[in-house]
């Protein structure tokens, strides 16, 4: 890890959203959201086994499909797809904005014999920090979900963009808002992603601009994320906007429209 992530490190024990939680709508809060606390319950909240059953060889099959082998994974968080991907043979670099989130990535991956190259990057500076050019990148696990301002969201895929090469692919996915947000009830069949039988995530304030989770664990502990709503066609929109000539979107890892009401969808992205 780079001295940057230490200077940075937050050990801090509570989440603190001030006195009005439903106001905190910017893109600098992620940082702070994932404390150590919540850090360590991460892999709990994401059962890797079954996650991997869920997931299967979707993204392998997507990248190695396309022959792509130098992977950026800039949203590494505990470091799930970092350490299967590597397994897999690609050649990984993985990239968080969070130092809590690498550190416990370094350490779930030397528990798996993987020796991960990490780098501590904000989406919306990464080309400052991470250099190179990559066949593809990684974006996954609803992470997007964490920019607030549309202004963050386009700088940070141009980053995206021109930290792959001229062919590069980027893999992007979010929970389904449009559900969600046309609902204003929410139900998810606690499949994909988030798949610790015992934990339960839900919103407690939903609005255009805001969705407010609550993730409550087995010990009765109680954790928070602010995140923003991202309608589907929407992102679709940006990604094209920042210059992405393809853009497939698969809803929980079928082609879009074989599932009526996917949990998530996941949009792969091609400059080409
Ligand atoms: N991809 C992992 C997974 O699927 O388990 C982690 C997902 S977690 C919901 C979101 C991750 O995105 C966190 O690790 C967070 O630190 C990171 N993140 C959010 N905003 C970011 C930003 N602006 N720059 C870099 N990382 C960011």
């Amino acid at each position: 890890m780079t001295d940057q992530a230490d200077k940075t490190f937050r050990p801090e024990s509570t989440q603190d959203y001030g006195e009005d939680p439903t106001g905190v709508r910017t893109s600098d809060k992620y940082v702070s959201e994932y404390i150590r606390g919540f850090v360590d319950k991460w892999d709990e909240l994401i059962d890797w086994n079954q996650r991997a059953d869920s997931e299967g060889r979707f993204f392998i099959d997507i990248l190695k499909g396309r022959g792509k082998d130098s992977v950026l994974d800039v949203a590494t968080g505990t470091g799930f797809h970092s350490i299967q991907l590597a397994k897999a043979g690609f050649a990984v670099t993985s990239a968080d904005g969070s130092a809590e989130m690498l550190a416990k990535a370094f350490q779930n991956a030397v528990e798996h014999d993987v020796m991960l190259k990490t780098v501590h990057a904000d989406w919306r500076y990464l080309n400052r920090d991470v250099h190179g050019k990559y066949d593809a990148i990684i974006c996954l696990g609803n992470s997007f979900t964490h920019l607030f301002e549309e202004a963050d969201r386009r700088r940070a895929l141009a980053e995206f963009y021109a930290a792959l090469k001229h062919d590069g692919v980027l893999i992007i996915d979010q929970r389904n808002y449009d559900a969600i947000l046309d609902s204003k009830k929410f139900q998810t069949k606690h499949k994909y992603y988030y798949c610790g039988d015992q934990v339960t995530a839900v919103p407690v304030h939903v609005d255009d601009g805001l969705a407010r989770f609550e993730y409550t664990f087995p010990d009765g502990s109680k954790h928070n994320l602010n995140m923003f709503p991202l309608r589907k066609n929407y992102t679709r929109g940006l990604l094209r906007e920042a210059g992405f000539q393809k853009v497939q979107t698969y809803g929980d890892f079928m082609e879009d429209g074989e599932e009526s009401r996917p949990d998530f969808f996941i949009h792969v992205a091609e400059k080409l």
